[in-house]
C-alpha cells in the first residue's frame, strides 16, 4: 500500500427525515444565546418559519446569499451578524448560504450549524470560495468548518428536480476528484465510491418523482459522503468550474455538470484505477461515458454554450485555468485544457 495522509474533520452529524426539530438543543448544544439565520431571497419565507421554532434564541435573518459569495455581501453579512449580536450562525439552503455563513464564521470566530437542503458537501468542508473583482478566490480556515450538520431530507422535496440532477453531479464530482487527487487516501476512496454510487442510484428516482423521500435520503447521504472527499483534494475539473464558474458568473451546479465527463476522459489514461472504481459505482462500462450517460438520462444541460458563454471566449478560459493550475494525474497543457473545454462546449460525448 502507498503512504498517505489522512486528516479527519471534526463536525457533529445529525441525520434522518425530520431531524430538524432538534435545531433548537443543536443550538443549544453549541452554547449559543442568539442565531442569525442565513439564506437565498427565494428561501427566505420558509426559514423564517424554521427559524419561529427557536424562540428567544433567534436573533434575525439574512436572506441575501448569492452563489459565488461576492465579497460585499459577505461584508454586509457581517454586519447584520454584529447589530443582532448573534453568537452562531444557521445556513439553511444550499452551498451559497453555507458559504456566506462561512463568511461570518471566518472573522467573528462564531460556529455555525448547517442545515443543507442541496448536494454541494460545502457544508464538510473548511474552505470557502468568495469573487473579488469578477474573479473567484478559494480560503481555507477550520474555523469555517460547520460545528453540527443537520441533514434532513423533508427540506429537499420541494428542490426542483433539474437543480437537484445538477446538484448531484456536483457531489459526484467531489467524489471523482477525490479518487485521483494528488492527496487520495484508501479511507476517502472508500467514501468516493459509495458517494457516487449513492448519488447514481438515487438521482434518477428524484428526477422521475422529487418527492421520494427514500431517494431523497439516499441522494443527501451521498451528498455527505462527497462533502467529506471534497476536503482530500481537488484537481483539473474543479479548476476549471471555478474558473468558469467566478470569471463568467455561471449556474455552480450545471457547470460541474457539463464539464466532469470531459475532466475525466482528460485523466482516463493517467488514473486508470480511478476510472475502474467511477465506471463500478455508476454501473457502467467506463467513467467518462458512463458520467454523461447519466446526465443524459436526468436530462441535464450538456453544453457550455447552453450556459452561454462564447464558443470565442474559450482560448481565454483555458489560459486562466493553466495560471495556477491544482495538481492533475495528466498533464495540463493548454491545447489539452481547450480541447477539453471545446467538447464541452459542444456537448460531444467523450470518446
Ligand atoms: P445554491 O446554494 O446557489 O442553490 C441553488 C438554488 O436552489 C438557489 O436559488 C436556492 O435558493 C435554491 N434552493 C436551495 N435549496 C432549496 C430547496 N430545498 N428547495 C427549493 N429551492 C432550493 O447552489 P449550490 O449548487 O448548492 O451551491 C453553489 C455554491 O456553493 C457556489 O458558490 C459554490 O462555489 C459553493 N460551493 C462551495 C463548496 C465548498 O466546499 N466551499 C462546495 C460546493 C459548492
Amino acid at each position: 500500500m502507498k503512504s498517505f495522509t489522512y486528516v479527519s474533520f471534526p463536525a457533529r452529524v445529525v441525520f434522518g427525515a425530520g431531524s430538524v426539530a432538534r435545531l433548537e438543543k443543536e443550538v443549544e448544544r453549541l452554547g449559543a444565546k442568539r442565531a442569525l439565520f442565513i439564506s437565498t431571497p427565494g428561501r427566505a419565507a420558509d426559514v423564517r418559519r424554521l427559524a419561529a421554532t427557536l424562540g428567544d434564541r433567534y436573533a434575525g435573518l439574512y436572506d441575501q446569499a448569492v452563489r459565488h459569495v461576492p465579497i460585499e455581501v459577505a461584508e454586509d453579512a457581517r454586519r447584520a451578524a454584529k447589530e443582532g449580536n448573534a453568537d452562531c450562525c444557521v445556513v439553511v439552503g444550499g452551498g451559497s448560504t453555507i458559504g456566506l455563513g462561512k463568511a461570518i464564521a471566518l472573522t467573528t470566530g462564531m460556529p455555525v450549524l448547517a442545515v443543507p437542503t442541496t448536494y454541494s458537501g460545502s457544508e464538510m468542508t473548511w474552505t470557502q470560495g468568495f469573487t473579488e473583482g469578477g474573479r473567484k478566490r478559494t480560503q481555507v480556515d477550520p474555523k469555517m468548518l460547520p460545528k453540527t450538520v443537520i441533514y434532513d431530507p423533508e427540506l429537499t422535496l420541494g428542490l426542483p428536480a433539474a437543480t437537484s440532477a445538477a446538484s448531484g453531479m456536483n457531489a459526484i464530482a467531489h467524489c471523482v476528484e477525490a479518487l485521483y487527487a494528488k492527496e487520495a487516501n484508501p479511507v476517502v476512496s472508500l467514501m468516493a465510491e459509495e458517494g457516487i454510487r449513492a448519488l447514481a442510484a438515487s438521482l434518477p428516482a428524484i428526477v422521475r418523482d422529487p418527492k421520494n423521500m427514500e431517494s431523497r435520503g439516499e441522494a443527501l447521504y451521498g451528498a455527505w459522503l462527497a462533502g467529506m472527499c471534497l476536503n482530500t483534494g481537488i484537481a483539473l475539473h474543479h479548476k476549471l468550474c471555478h474558473t468558469l464558474g467566478g470569471t463568467w458568473n455561471l449556474p455552480h451546479a450545471e457547470t460541474h455538470s457539463i464539464v466532469l465527463p470531459h475532466a475525466v476522459r482528460y485523466n482516463r489514461d493517467a488514473a486508470p484505477e480511478a476510472m475502474a472504481r467511477i465506471a463500478r459505482a455508476l454501473g457502467a462500462e467506463e467513467a467518462a461515458g458512463g458520467l454523461y450517460d447519466l446526465e443524459m438520462k436526468l436530462g441535464l444541460k450538456m453544453k457550455l454554450a447552453e450556459l452561454g458563454v462564447p464558443a470565442g471566449d474559450l482560448e481565454r478560459a483555458a489560459r486562466i485555468a493553466l495560471e495556477a493550475p491544482y495538481p492533475n494525474p495528466a498533464p495540463i497543457t493548454y491545447e489539452g485544457v481547450l480541447a477539453l473545454l471545446r467538447d464541452a462546449h459542444a456537448g460531444r460525448r467523450p470518446g
